[in-house]
Parts: C-alpha cells; sequence; structure tokens
C-alpha cells in the first residue's frame, strides 16, 4: 500500500462499516453486472467475459443473489486453483440454500474462478500461460490470460463487494487440514473486522499472516488484494487432494452462513471457532529439484525443528534429499503425490502461538 493509498482504503473501510448501521432498512435496487442484471429477491447466473487476446480468452461463470432489503455485498470466490472442489461444490448448495426473499445484502458468487484449469483438471495453474491465478492479482487486462482474468475479477467482483472470502483448500496433491488465513493490514480496525470473519468461517487453525506486501500494484492474492483496497477479507482452506468429501464441503457451507449470520444477511446465530489453535508464524518449503517426492508423515502431525519430512529422489530413484521441518510446528498440508518439481511447494509449517 501507498501512503497515498491508506486514506482511500480507510474511506472504503469507513463506508463499509457505515452499511453496517442501517442493515435492512432500504430495499435494493437491482444488481448488475457483467452484461446482465438480477432483480431484488431474485438470483441470477450468468458469465463474466474474459477479452480474447492472440485467440484466448475465457469467462467466469458467477451467481447473483441479491436481496429485497439492502446490505452487505459478499464476494465468495472459488475456483482460483480449479481442482479444489469442495469450496466449487459448498457454492453450488449455497445458491440452493439461500432465498433472495429472505437475504438482506448480496451474494456474488464466483463459481469456478479457472475455468480453463477446470475443464483440463490441472491443479496450480491456468493452462494457457502456466501462471498462478492467486499469484497475479491485481492482474492487467493486457496481460497473459492468467493476469486478465485476475483484472476482470478485481473490477468487477472485489470492487463492487464489502467483504470477500477467498476459499481453496488442498489442492489435487496437497493433503491439508483447515485453516484460515487471516492477513493483517497493520490497521487496527480493520484487522478487528477480518479477525471477526475468521472466527466467524469456524475453522480450527488461523494463522495470523503479516507476510503480505502492501503495494497494490503487486499485490499477488485475491484476499490481500482485496484488502489493500479496504475490503475485508480472508483466506479459508477446507478440503484435501481432489477429494469431494462430504466433511470438507459441509465445512464450506458451514463457514460461509456463519460469516453471513455475522453480518445480519440471513437469520441466525454464527457458529465461529471458540478456541481456535493461532498460528503466528508460517513457512512453505518448497522443493530444490525435478523428481519424486515421498512423504514420511501425514497432514496434521507435529513435527520438531529438523525433523525429516519426506525425502525427493530423482526420476531413476536416487535420494537427492531428505527435507526436514524449518522450526517445529504443525503439518498444515504436505505433498500426497509423487511429482515434485524445483521450486514447488512440498509442505507447510505452522508454528503454534502459545496463548
Ligand atoms: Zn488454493
Amino acid at each position: 500500500m501507498t501512503n497515498k493509498m491508506i486514506p482511500v482504503a480507510l474511506l472504503t473501510f469507513s463506508l463499509f462499516l457505515a452499511s453496517f448501521a442501517r442493515p435492512g432498512e432500504e430495499t435494493n435496487g437491482p444488481f448488475k453486472i457483467g452484461n446482465f442484471q438480477v432483480k431484488p429477491g431474485e438470483t441470477g447466473s450468468g458469465y463474466l467475459a474474459v477479452p480474447e487476446k492472440d485467440g484466448v480468452g475465457t469467462r467466469i461463470p458467477i451467481t447473483v443473489i441479491h436481496g429485497l432489503k439492502k446490505g452487505k455485498v459478499l464476494a465468495l470466490v472459488a475456483g482460483l486453483h480449479p481442482f479444489e472442489y469442495p469450496p466449487i461444490l459448498a457454492l453450488y448448495r449455497l445458491k440452493a440454500a439461500i432465498d433472495p426473499k429472505a437475504l438482506t445484502g448480496t451474494v456474488l458468487m464466483i463459481h469456478i474462478a479457472n475455468l480453463p484449469g477446470f475443464q483440463r483438471r490441472t491443479i496450480y495453474y491456468v493452462p494457457a500461460d502456466w501462471k498462478n491465478l492467486n499469484r497475479v492479482f491485481p492482474g492487467d487486462i493486457n496481460g497473459t490470460l492468467s493476469q486478465r482474468i485476475a483484472a476482470v475479477i478485481n473490477d468487477q467482483v472485489v470492487k463492487r463487494c464489502d467483504a470477500l472470502l477467498d476459499m481453496h483448500c488442498g489442492d489435487g496433491n496437497e493433503a491439508l487440514i483447515p485453516y484460515t488465513y487471516w492477513m493483517l493490514s497493520g490497521h487496527e480496525a480493520f484487522d478487528e473486522a477480518t479477525r471477526k470473519m475468521a472466527l466467524a468461517f469456524g475453522l480450527p487453525h488461523i494463522i495470523i499472516d503479516d507476510t503480505r506486501g502492501k503495494d497494490l500494484a503487486d499485490s499477488k492474492y485475491l484476499g490481500n488484494t482485496a484488502i489493500l483496497q479496504g475490503k475485508p477479507a480472508i483466506t479459508t482452506e477446507a478440503g484435501y487432494l481432489g477429494r469431494t468429501d462430504e466433511e470438507s464441503v459441509s465445512r464450506n457451507v458451514k463457514g460461509v452462513l456463519s460469516v453471513m449470520r455475522s453480518y445480519g444477511m440471513v437469520a441466525g446465530a454464527p457458529e465461529p471457532a471458540t478456541d481456535p489453535v493461532w498460528i503466528d508464524k508460517y513457512e512453505v518449503v518448497y522443493s530444490k529439484w525435478d523428481g519424486l517426492f515421498e512423504p514420511r508423515l501425514e497432514m496434521g502431525y507435529y513435527v520438531r525443528s529438523g525433523q525429516v519430512v519426506g525425502s525427493v529422489t530423482d526420476y531413476f530413484g536416487n535420494l537427492k534429499e531428505e527435507v526436514k521441518a524449518p522450526f517445529t510446528g504443525i503439518l498444515l498440508y504436505i505433498i500426497h503425490t509423487p511429482p515434485c518439481n524445483a521450486g514447488e511447494p512440498l509442505f507447510e509449517v505452522g508454528r503454534v502461538r502459545e496463548k
């Protein structure tokens, strides 16, 4: 964030707080987005177009659930990583479950942000340019396909919303325990709002994350991009290894509904995490080699500093490295399929805050 940006972000945040002042007292007008609009009290779906360049374009399937009464616009984004299925499936359930006539405010869902990757069943990347969509925000409408998808999401969703949930899980190759990234902005009132979001989503581990860059032009992550524009946001991780297990899907559904309840968008009390494990430091350990990774431990195991977590072999089966934990903590995720490439993650360790 540049110094110039801070007042803008704070102004947006005060507008966000003001939007709480009289929830439900005013009626909504139509919600226009992309090339369609949704009337108050209705649910509508359509696509956001991502412009073509060199013959390559795509579109982003979205749904707007538009309440009769004015309230917060909550953006739910799934499928930045398209092999992360539980958040994607959870949004379809929520679409069916949320009655727009009983809703205060508006839910703006991106069903599958990286549709080309979903169609090709790729982990991490957009197949047209092999970039990680959650590393290219705020995007560039004249850039490669990943950058253009990010720019469309930033312009049409981030800028339109009052708060945002960037919903992830372990990718197709990642065994992962459920946790939330609570990204700090350095502004106390704002960070208190995002702390409440993180608690409301209800996952049992919360990472206190002060590592994200403050320059909007290089914000990289969707959640960080929203925060740098004054929009409270968290990144959630619930699900693993390309599975569609009921526990993971329903964790995502429950988390969203609990956040919506905390904002007064739907009836009922939120179910926040009451005593989460706070993680005050985390590190992703990357592979130095192309080859095969063999995990020695499982997701969620406690590891001590220097303990061997897994090993990398080359394509002939020769040991290249025993990869060790950088400090004592919890294995938040670990790669659980053989391929590993230099520069790609092997596992993430989180240090537990004592109190
Ligand atoms: Zn992800």
